[in-house]
């Protein structure tokens, strides 16, 4: 850095003398590209998966649910959010073990998978709960696309000797937007709550 300044008469800065000795002195790096941090930022965020079922993790999901309430907001429509939780899962690992407990994690992921569309996210929010945005998506089809799911999760295992169920909850944000990120999962997670206390095996809305 110090030499460029000498040379060129201003400081170049640490980035540009990094790249310089990184590239052409060092040999340790082909091909460097510059980004801005905040675009790199956004653009590991996107990136960032969980490891056990290659879902997004919770910071990217929050990260994608503020982006897609962001679109909303310009170009209207609706746009829904499931939250679930998989029933007596605790239970589950006790009996058969935390290995299979985990192999019935990647199982849920791929049912997932093999029900969202392009477009919805999908993503593991914590040890056994897990969020899809739907966007464009209103109350109704969130209810049917929730209940297919749910159904199709229970099927998966059905040749197995325990079964696998879930409690949702949903939450609609309106044409207008009204609800912001942490407002759609605080009422998602409610009716998920809901659902639990009803019994379980089910889909409820707080309201
Ligand atoms: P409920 O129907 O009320 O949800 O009962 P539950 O037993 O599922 O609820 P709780 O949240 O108390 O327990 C969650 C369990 O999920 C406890 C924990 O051992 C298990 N779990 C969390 N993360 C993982 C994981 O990565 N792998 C495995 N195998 N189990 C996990
Ligand atoms: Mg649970
Ligand atoms: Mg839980």
């Amino acid at each position: 850095r110090q030499a460029m300044k000498q040379t060129l008469g201003r400081d170049v800065g640490i980035p540009v003398a990094t790249h310089d000795y990184l590239t052409n002195i060092a040999n340790l790096m082909k091909s460097v590209t510059v980004i801005e941090e905040s675009k790199m930022a956004s653009l590991t965020n996107v990136a960032t998966r969980d490891g056990l079922t290659g879902l997004f993790d919770q910071a990217t999901f929050k990260y994608r649910l503020k982006e897609e309430l962001e679109r909303q907001v310009r170009y209207g429509g609706a746009l829904s959010l499931l939250m679930f939780d998989l029933d007596h899962f605790k239970k589950l690992n006790d009996t058969y073990g935390h290995a299979e407990g985990d192999r019935v994690l990647k199982g849920v992921a791929d049912v997932i998978r093999s029900q969202v569309r392009m477009l919805d996210v999908a993503a593991r929010y914590g040890g056994e709960e897990f969020a899809v945005i739907l966007p464009t998506v209103d109350t109704a089809g969130a209810l049917l696309f929730a209940n297919r799911l749910r159904e199709a999760i229970f099927k998966a295992f059905e040749s197995e000797e325990y079964t696998v169920s879930m409690s949702g909850g949903i939450c609609t944000n309106l044409e207008t937007g009204d609800k912001s990120a942490d407002e759609l999962i605080k009422v998602a997670d409610k009716g998920l709550y809901k659902a639990k206390e009803a019994g379980r095996n089910r889909i409820e809305m707080a309201e």
